[in-house]
């Protein structure tokens, strides 16, 4: 049974999302605050994280950037109306999906399920893509430049396979969100915008002159073609 971390301060909220979860067939924990988040991702070693961004003692974007710094565990993050720039700084400290409160509870269940799809790699046999030196592994969800293995959240993952398998391509912002099987509707073009710079971040050699991965000016992005 996959294991599902509830982190929110709102004993309500989180005993609704619980039993949503349960009944999904999740075994979830919650807990209401920062310091016991991380302590249970150490300690039960969740799956997926949900994670509420408005917590007392340590702020949710810095519990979302200190399980960065370790692992690259699944995380849905919950906001406040209104506060757009945590969400920003959410996808950018490698969140990957949010959704913003209210929120019904089957949405939320939706959406860890989609997360979590991407991140077993939807199993489709022992397929491997590669162009240039970039090789990623789509059974392992392994990623590779030249000899050096990268680390990539699951969202930065299914970027970065969606543009490989078409090198040359272009997609647009709306097509790599389709992609990712989100349905995030507000800012979309900056929530793809953030995990571009992420996952360039990791594998481009001079962050500020891509390699790889290309932006088409206007359109959107594609991966080099050589
Ligand atoms: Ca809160």
């Amino acid at each position: 049974m996959q294991r599902i971390l509830v982190v929110e301060d709102e004993m309500q909220i989180a005993r609704t999302l619980r039993d949503y979860l349960e009944v999904a067939g999740y075994e979830v924990t919650a807990v209401g605050d920062g310091e016991s988040a991380l302590a249970s991702v150490r300690g039960w070693r969740p799956d997926l994280v949900v994670l509420d961004l408005g917590l007392p003692g340590i702020d949710g974007l810095d519990v979302a950037r200190e399980l960065r710094r370790a692992s690259t565990i699944p995380i849905v993050m919950l906001t406040a109306r209104g506060e757009e720039s945590d969400r920003i700084v959410g996808l950018e400290l490698g969140g990957d999906d949010y959704l913003v409160k209210p929120f019904s509870p089957k949405e939320l269940v939706a959406r860890v399920r989609a997360v979590l799809r991407r991140t077993s790699g939807a199993g489709a046999g022992a397929e491997v893509l590669r162009a240039g030196d970039v090789e990623v592994d789509l059974t392992k969800m392994r990623v590779r430049v030249g000899d050096r293995p990268i680390d990539l959240t699951p969202t930065e993952f299914q970027l970065l396979a969606t543009l490989v398998r078409e090198p040359g391509r272009v997609f647009t912002r709306g097509q790599l969100l389709d992609a990712l099987h989100s349905v995030t509707i507000d800012s979309y073009e900056r929530a793809i915008d953030a995990h571009v710079k992420n996952v360039r971040r990791k594998i481009e050699p001079e962050v500020g002159r891509p390699r790889y991965l290309l932006t088409v000016h206007g359109v959107g992005y594609r991966f080099a073609d050589e």
